[in-house]
């Protein structure tokens, strides 16, 4: 049997092929770091692609976990990184749609106690949702600290300033069954320079389900909700026409595959070529869901398809 059977999706494809498939979608969901950009250096090709794509009216959205940036902020390093022309409209951040299940999904009557970035407060200010504001005094621990009592939800992000008294807190509050219990993401690391690696929020996450024994609900991908603000907010945002790009199979492929998106990998990033085939020969039925039906190199292999087209 071995070999027999060829792989599921982790398609190869260049030249006219990138043109076909341009041709039939017009909707493109780009994943942020390790598609476009590496931190603050653009891809080589990238700014092109997405500046071409717009120009051809084709919708263009970012569907990022990194709740660290407020939406205007990634407004300003789009435009600094050569990507003209994007709106804050089309950025989809795990902090902003966090906000936006907070006030819209959930309607949570009370404050939210945040564990996370400056990024996840402004997008909560915008959205005017409450949150509580921390003061804690230097010798605070969780034996003395105040405890306000209307805090209806936990939200949990990356959070580089986390302390055992903010877990202490929010293991506190979410006690009370009625307090909902939000992450941003689960991603558990992200790549630095020299092989370095940075713990990512579902490290804090897990950390709070264990002391807890309660479940977060995951509001960025893999889960579907950033694709239900995409398309509540612009019409005709049909799956079938839709392209979800990405650079990890885990979190990327598998928030395409639970939208019913077809998936396209870039090599550009965490996951490589062997770890897709890998989950396309897997014999588990649920690891399907991580291979991407197509895989290109870079995404601006897209660059010589669009010359073909004009
Ligand atoms: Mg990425």
């Amino acid at each position: 049997m071995d070999g027999a059977i060829g792989l599921k999706g982790c398609r190869k494809i260049r030249g006219s092929q990138i043109r076909h498939l341009l041709e039939a979608k017009d909707f493109f969901l780009f994943d942020c770091d390790g598609v476009i950009w590496h931190g603050e250096k653009a891809i080589t090709g990238a700014p092109n692609v997405v500046n071409t794509l717009i120009k051809q009216g084709k919708g263009v959205f970012f569907v990022t976990n990194n709740s660290t940036r407020p939406r205007e902020n990634y407004v300003h390093k789009f435009c600094r990184l050569g990507f003209t022309n994007v709106n804050q409209e089309q950025i989809f951040s795990s902090s902003y749609c966090s906000a936006i299940y907070l006030r819209d999904v959930a309607k949570v009557q009370g404050k939210v106690f945040v564990i996370g970035c400056e990024g996840i407060r402004n997008e909560l200010r915008e959205a005017n949702v409450p949150y509580l504001e921390e003061v804690d005094e230097p010798d605070a621990t969780i034996y003395n600290c105040a405890l306000p009592t209307d805090v209806k939800a936990v939200l949990v992000g990356h959070d580089d300033q986390f302390t055992f008294l903010k877990l202490a807190k929010a293991s506190c509050f979410l006690k009370d069954p009625d307090c909902l219990f939000l992450a941003t993401d689960n991603d558990p690391w992200h790549p630095l320079k020299d092989g370095r690696i940075l713990p990512g929020s579902g490290c804090l996450t897990a950390a709070l389900e264990v002391a807890t024994g309660r479940k977060a609900t995951i509001i960025g991908k893999p889960s579907r909700f950033m694709f239900e603000c995409i398309s509540s907010q612009f019409t005709g945002v049909d799956p079938a026409q839709c392209l979800m790009v990405g650079d990890r199979l885990e979190t990327d492929m598998l928030f395409g595959s639970n939208c019913g998106l077809e998936t396209m990998l870039t090599l550009t990033g965490i996951s490589q070529m062997e770890e897709a085939e890998e989950y396309s020969r897997s014999e588990q039925s649920n690891e399907q869901c991580f291979v991407p039906d197509y895989v290109v190199d870079t995404i601006a292999d897209f660059l010589p398809a669009f010359e073909e087209l004009d």
